[in-house]
C-alpha cells in the first residue's frame, strides 16, 4: 500500500487474492488492511495537510504537480489499462480509452488550482472590510468501485489536490492492482509524502474506520446505493460532508423520427459496452410503438453479432462479469424477469461459447414485454441485460423514464430539436445525451438526481466540492466598541 510516501504491507501481514474474471482464477495478491492501517494512512494525510511541503506550495505550484502526474499517467496509460482489464475483465479498448483520457482530468483541475479566488464583499456595515478565503477541507477519503477504478479515483483526486487537500484512496477489493501500480507516480511527480495514500482491503473491515475517522474531512463515494447508504449513515454520525455517485436505471428513449441505425448502435453501446457494468448503463430502452418491432428486429440482429471472449483481445466486444457474486446477481435478475412474465428474446443465461474459458460470462440478454413495475425495469442489474418497453406519446416516454428511484443519465434519439430540448428539461437525470450515449469530459459536470446520488464530479464547479469558504471581517476605523453586551 502507500502510506506517508512509503510502500507498506498491511499491519496484519495478511493478503487476499484478486481474481482475473476471464480465467476465474487469482492473479494478484493484495494487502489486507486493518483499521490500524487506515489510522496510519489518515494520520499521514493529516500530517501532509499540515506540512509546509504541501501547505507552503502556491496554488500555481500545486497545479504544476498535477500536470506532472498527468504526464506520468499518460506515459503509462496503456500498461495501466492492461492491468485494469486483467483485474476487472472490462474490454481493453474500454479501459485503455479511460486510462488514456484520465490525464485530462489532472490537466483540467491543474489549470483551476490557482483560479480559486475569494471575494471582497461590498459589505453593508460601515467601518468594516469583509472578504472571503477559499480553504481546502483537509483529508479527503475516496471510496471507489471496481468498474472504472482509476478513472473514478482520478475524478475525485484531481480536484481534491488542486484545491489543496490531501487524499486517502480505498480502491475496490476486486480491482486494487492499478491503484497500487499508480503509487510510484506520485513520488515521481514530486508530490510530498502523505499527500496521496492508498489502503487496500475489504470495505466491511476498514470502511467504517475510514468514513468515521475524526481526521477525515469529507468522503467521496462511488458504488452501489446500499453501500452508499451505509457510508452516508456513518458520515452523518460524525457530521461529515459526502458526495455520492450511486448508479442508476437509465432510460434510452428512441422516437419514431430518430435515425434508427444510430439509435440501434446507441442502445447497444448503452447496455452491452462494458458488459452493462457501468453506472450509466442504458438498461431501459423505451421505443416508440410505431417503430418498436422494427427496432427490436434490427437491435437483435446487431446484438447477435457481439463477439464474446478474452477482454484483452482488441476484437472482443463483450467480456465477462467482474466478480462471481455479481455474475450470480445478474443471473438472478434474469430469472426474476422470466418469472415476472417478461419475454426473453436474446440470451437469458450463462454464456457457454467456445473460447470463454472458466470466466464469468453472461449472454447479452434482451427482454421485451417489460412493464414499468417489473423488478427488471426498476432495479439496477449491473450486467448485460436490457429491458425494452414501448411508449405512445412524448409524455408517456417521460412518465416511464422518470418512474425510477434513480436519476443518473438518459439517452434521447430524435431528429426534432424541440423534442430534444423538452426531454432535456423534463428528464429527471443528471446527464441527458441526445443522439449519443456514454460521452464524458473533465469539462462537463457528472452526477445524479434522486437515489443516484448528490454532488458533482468534473466541470468548473466540481472543485468547489473540495473547499470551504471563510468569511474574514476587519474593523477599519478603530472606533470605540459600542455596548459590548449587544450584537454588532
Ligand atoms: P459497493 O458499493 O459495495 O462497493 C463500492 C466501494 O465501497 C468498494 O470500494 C467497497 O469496498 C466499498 N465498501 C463496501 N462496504 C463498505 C463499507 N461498509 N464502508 C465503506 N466502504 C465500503 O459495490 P459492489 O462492488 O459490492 O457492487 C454492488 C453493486 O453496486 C453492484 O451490483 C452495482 O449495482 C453497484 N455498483 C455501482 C457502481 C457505480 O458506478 N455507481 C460501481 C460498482 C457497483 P469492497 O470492494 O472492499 O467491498
Amino acid at each position: 500500500m502507500l502510506i506517508g510516501g512509503e510502500r507498506v504491507d498491511a499491519s496484519s501481514g495478511e493478503w487476499f487474492e484478486s481474481f482475473n474474471p476471464y480465467t476465474g482464477k487469482p492473479w494478484a495478491l493484495i494487502p489486507r488492511a486493518t483499521p490500524a492501517d487506515v489510522d496510519r494512512a489518515v494520520a499521514a494525510a493529516r500530517a501532509a495537510f499540515k506540512s509546509k511541503a504541501w501547505r507552503g506550495l502556491t496554488a500555481t505550484a500545486r497545479g504544476k504537480l498535477l500536470l506532472k502526474i498527468a504526464d506520468l499517467i499518460a506515459a503509462r496509460a496503456d500498461e495501466l489499462g492492461r492491468i485494469e482489464t486483467t483485474d476487472n475483465g472490462k474490454l481493453i479498448l474500454e479501459m485503455r480509452a479511460q486510462t488514456r483520457y484520465l490525464p485530462e482530468w489532472f490537466r483540467y483541475f491543474a489549470g483551476l488550482a490557482d483560479k480559486l479566488e475569494g471575494r471582497v464583499i461590498p459589505i453593508d456595515r460601515p467601518g468594516y472590510f469583509n472578504f472571503t478565503l477559499e480553504e481546502p477541507l483537509g483529508v479527503i477519503a475516496a471510496i471507489v468501485p471496481w468498474n472504472s477504478p482509476l478513472m473514478l479515483a482520478g475524478w475525485k483526486m484531481a480536484p481534491a489536490l488542486a484545491a489543496g487537500n490531501t487524499f486517502v484512496w480505498k480502491p475496490s477489493e476486486h480491482s486494487s492492482v492499478s491503484a497500487l501500480e499508480m503509487a510510484s507516480i506520485f513520488a515521481e511527480a514530486g508530490l510530498p509524502p502523505g499527500v496521496v495514500n492508498i489502503v487496500t482491503g475489504f470495505g466491511n473491515e476498514i470502511g467504517d474506520a475510514l468514513v468515521g475517522h475524526k481526521d477525515v474531512a469529507k468522503i467521496c463515494f462511488t458504488g452501489g446505493d446500499a453501500t452508499g447508504a451505509l457510508v452516508y449513515q456513518t458520515a452523518a454520525k460524525h457530521i461529515k460532508p459526502v458526495t455520492m455517485e450511486l448508479g442508476g436505471k437509465s432510460a434510452n428513449i428512441v422516437f419514431a423520427d430518430a435515425s434508427l441505425d444510430n439509435a440501434v448502435k446507441g442502445v447497444v453501446s448503452g447496455i452491452f459496452a462494458a458488459t452493462g457494468q457501468t453506472c450509466v448503463a442504458g438498461s431501459r430502452a423505451l421505443i416508440h410503438r410505431s417503430i418498436h418491432d422494427e427496432f427490436v428486429e434490427r437491435f437483435l440482429k446487431l446484438a447477435r453479432t457481439a463477439k464474446m471472449g478474452n477482454p484483452l483481445e482488441e476484437t472482443t466486444q463483450v467480456g465477462p462479469i467482474t466478480t462471481k457474486p455479481q455474475y450470480q446477481k445478474v443471473l438472478g435478475y434474469i430469472d426474476i424477469a422470466k418469472q415476472q412474465g417478461a419475454t426473453c428474446v436474446l440470451g437469458g443465461g450463462p454464456a457457454k461459447r467456445p473460447g470463454l474459458g472458466d470466466g464469468w460470462f453472461v449472454e447479452p440478454t434482451v427482454f421485451t414485454g417489460v412493464t414499468p413495475e417489473m423488478r427488471i425495469a426498476q432495479e439496477e442489474v449491473f450486467g448485460p441485460v436490457l429491458s425494452i418497453m414501448p411508449f405512445d406519446t412524448d409524455d408517456d416516454a417521460l412518465a416511464i423514464a422518470n418512474d425510477s428511484i434513480y436519476g443518473l443519465a438518459a439517452g434521447v434519439w430524435t431528429a426534432n430539436i424541440g423534442r430534444a430540448l423538452k426531454m432535456a428539461h423534463e428528464l429527471e437525470a443528471g446527464t441527458v445525451w441526445t443522439n449519443t450515449y456514454r460521452v464524458s469530459s473533465p469539462l462537463s459536470p457528472f452526477g445524479g438526481y434522486k437515489r443516484s446520488g448528490f454532488g458533482r464530479e468534473s466541470g468548473l464547479l466540481a472543485i468547489r466540492e473540495f473547499v470551504q469558504e471563510k468569511s474574514v471581517w476587519i474593523e477599519t476605523t478603530g472606533a470605540d466598541t459600542p455596548n459590548p453586551f449587544v450584537i454588532r
